[in-house]
Protein backbone atom coordinates (compact mmCIF):
# COMPACT_ATOMS: atom_id res chain seq x y z
CA UNK A 1 0.00 0.00 0.00
CA UNK A 2 1.40 3.44 -0.71
CA UNK A 3 2.26 6.10 1.41
CA UNK A 4 2.27 9.53 1.82
CA UNK A 5 5.57 11.67 3.55
CA UNK A 6 4.87 14.31 6.09
CA UNK A 7 7.37 16.17 7.36
CA UNK A 8 6.60 18.21 10.84
CA UNK A 9 6.75 22.14 10.60
CA UNK A 10 7.92 22.33 14.32
CA UNK A 11 10.51 19.61 14.92
CA UNK A 12 10.82 18.56 10.74
CA UNK A 13 10.28 14.97 11.58
CA UNK A 14 9.47 13.04 8.97
CA UNK A 15 6.67 10.77 8.73
CA UNK A 16 4.46 8.01 6.75
CA UNK A 17 1.22 7.95 6.18
CA UNK A 18 -0.50 4.75 4.36
CA UNK A 19 -2.66 6.35 1.40
CA UNK A 20 -5.77 5.25 3.11
CA UNK A 21 -5.71 6.96 6.68
CA UNK A 22 -3.94 9.99 4.74
CA UNK A 23 -6.90 10.53 2.18
CA UNK A 24 -9.34 10.46 4.72
CA UNK A 25 -7.63 12.37 7.84
CA UNK A 26 -5.30 14.56 5.55
CA UNK A 27 -6.32 18.14 7.13
CA UNK A 28 -5.81 16.33 10.44
CA UNK A 29 -2.29 15.06 10.70
CA UNK A 30 -0.25 15.19 14.16
CA UNK A 31 3.21 14.53 14.31
CA UNK A 32 3.80 11.83 16.48
CA UNK A 33 6.98 13.27 17.52
CA UNK A 34 5.95 17.05 19.44
CA UNK A 35 2.20 16.37 18.90
CA UNK A 36 2.05 19.32 16.87
CA UNK A 37 -0.44 19.30 13.99
CA UNK A 38 1.43 22.03 11.85
CA UNK A 39 2.47 19.32 9.17
CA UNK A 40 2.85 19.45 5.54
CA UNK A 41 2.72 16.44 2.87
CA UNK A 42 6.27 16.57 1.86
CA UNK A 43 5.62 16.16 -2.20
CA UNK A 44 9.19 14.98 -2.76
CA UNK A 45 8.92 11.83 -0.35
CA UNK A 46 7.08 10.11 -3.63
CA UNK A 47 8.94 8.34 -5.81
CA UNK A 48 8.92 9.98 -9.07
CA UNK A 49 11.24 8.79 -12.57
CA UNK A 50 13.26 12.52 -13.16
CA UNK A 51 14.27 12.32 -16.67
CA UNK A 52 18.06 14.52 -17.09
CA UNK A 53 18.12 16.50 -19.68
CA UNK A 54 22.21 16.97 -20.58
ZN1 LIG B 1 6.92 17.46 15.34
Amino acid sequence: MPSYQFVCQECANRFDVVESVAERERHRQQCPGCGSRDVHQNLSGIQVRTARKS
